[in-house]
Order: structure tokens, then sequence, then C-alpha cells
């Protein structure tokens, strides 16, 4: 099969790695090719005896800040191994929060290098001069950015042709364009009896129609009730029909009148 994707990981830890991309259906993505990764470590770039890679930072104040050096010999040493120039993306809270859209755009491309930083951060200059796209996975404070690289190379993973046991089984997960950009359904499974608890007749019917009108109700009212700016990005992208409609205002979240 021919290498479609290619992501070289640059990491002061590549050894976090192997426990993602040898496990679970992401694993087929890795292990067919259809997902190169090349894991670099900044510290065989690094000089002297103790291949430092970190100092502290000017100003003062606490931790310690990567170094440029180390990080920009690396880079230049993927860069010579690879044919293409390829986006240098940068984990970071300063980035774009990581969502479908994003990953979908990465899925398209012909990969990516990924840099991951740890301490305080890293040095601005090498920012400045090498990173071209920077990219958070929330609100929050990691301690390094592997978990969100693993995060962008897994979702990526699971949406290369067979890698999930059903053929096209992500298109109706949640926020895929399939589906409207809506939240996915609730899943059951046997027994139709749990806890006192049944599994909702429509699903039981075996009635395709109706089995899939039942999820799409639910959809949008999970979307609805948790997530309702994606009801709106659905409404005004034209995704939502009559029946929609209907279903939505029964919740009382019908189209503000004059739409
Ligand atoms: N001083 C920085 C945080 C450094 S945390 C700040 O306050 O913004 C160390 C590294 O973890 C960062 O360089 C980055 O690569 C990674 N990281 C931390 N939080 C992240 C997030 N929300 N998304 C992506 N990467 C993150």
């Amino acid at each position: 099969m021919a290498v479609s994707l290619r992501f070289d990981v640059i990491s002061l830890f590549p050894e976090l790695f192997a426990p993602f991309t040898e496990a679970g259906v992401a694993r087929r993505a890795f292990e067919s090719g259809q997902i190169v990764l090349r894991l670099w470590n900044p510290r065989d770039f690094a000089e002297g005896n103790y291949r430092r890679v970190d100092d502290r930072p000017f100003g003062g104040g606490p931790g310690m800040v990567m170094m440029a050096e180390p990080l920009a010999r690396c880079l230049r040493a993927v860069q010579a191994d690879r044919t293409d120039a390829p986006p240098v993306l940068l984990f970071s809270p300063v980035g774009q929060v990581l969502n479908h859209a994003a990953v979908e755009h990465w899925s398209a491309g012909a990969g990516a290098i990924l840099i991951c930083g740890r301490y305080e951060g890293i040095d601005q200059r090498f920012i400045d001069s090498h990173v071209t796209h920077q990219v958070s996975l929330g609100d929050f404070v990691l301690s390094g950015g592997e978990i969100a690289a693993l995060a962008l190379l897994d979702a990526v993973a699971r949406l290369q042709p067979g890698v999930l046991h059903d053929e096209g089984s992500h298109q109706s997960d949640s926020f895929n364009p399939a589906v409207d950009g809506l939240l996915d359904c609730p899943h059951y499974t046997r027994p139709e009896e749990w806890a006192g608890q049944r599994v909702p007749a429509a699903l039981l019917s075996g009635h395709h129609a109706q089995i899939e009108r039942w999820r799409r109700d639910q959809r949008l009212a999970l979307t609805a009730r948790e997530r309702p700016e994606l009801i709106a990005a659905a409404r005004a992208a034209g995704c939502l029909n009559a029946v929609d409609e209907a279903a939505l205002a029964h919740l009382g979240n019908s189209a503000p009148t004059g739409l």
C-alpha cells in the first residue's frame, strides 16, 4: 500500500508513543503502513556530555525552557529525511483547539512534523522561526505535548480506510459531517434488559427506517441538550429538514422565528 501519511514526532519522551500505536484499532493504521510514524529525540541532537536540552528562563521564574538549538538541529534532520516540506505543528495551549474538521484536515494531507513541548515550554525564537501551526487539546495545561500528539495521531488513524472494522463506521460518530456534525446517539447491546432497564423498543423493531429515525431524534435531542451551538450550526448549514425541526420543536428547541 502506498504511504499516504507520514508523521515525524519530535519529543523528549519517544517511548510514550509505542503503547498507543501497538494496541487497539489505531494499530492497524500503523502496521499497514497507512500512517508512517517516526520518532525523534532532540536529546540526540544536543551537545556536550550532558546532552542538555533545557535551561533556566531569562528574566527568572520557575521551571526550565527547551533550548532552540537542539530542536532546530533535530528539525533539520527530520526535514532532510523527508522529500516534501510538511507543516510544522507545535502542541501548545496557545493553539487552535483540535476538532473534527482539523483532524480531517491533517488526515487528508501528506502528514506533518509534530513537536511536543515539555517544562515551561520552548524558546520563542524557535517557534517564530519554524512552527507553522499551533494546536491545543483544550483549555488546560498538560505536562508535555505527547498526549496531544497522541490524540491527533489516534483520531487521524481511525479515519483511515479499513482501520475501523466496519467500513465507514466513523461516519456515524459525533461531529462527523455525515451526521451533520451532531453528537452520536446512545448505544445498547445485550442483554435486552439490564438492571431493570430495557433497550429502547425502536432498536428491537427490526424496522430500518424506524431505527434510523429513532437514532436521528436521539442525536438531535442529545445535541440540543448538551451542545446547542452544534444544532444552530447544522440549521445554518441547511442540514435540518422539516421532520428534524418538528422533533426539535417537540423538545422546545425550534428555529428562531424568521429563519
Ligand atoms: N507554560 C505553558 C505550559 C507548558 S506545559 C503555558 O502556560 O501555556 C509543557 C508543554 O506541554 C507545552 O510546551 C506543550 O507542548 C504541552 N501542552 C500543555 N498544555 C497543552 C495543551 N492544552 N494542548 C497541547 N499541548 C499542551
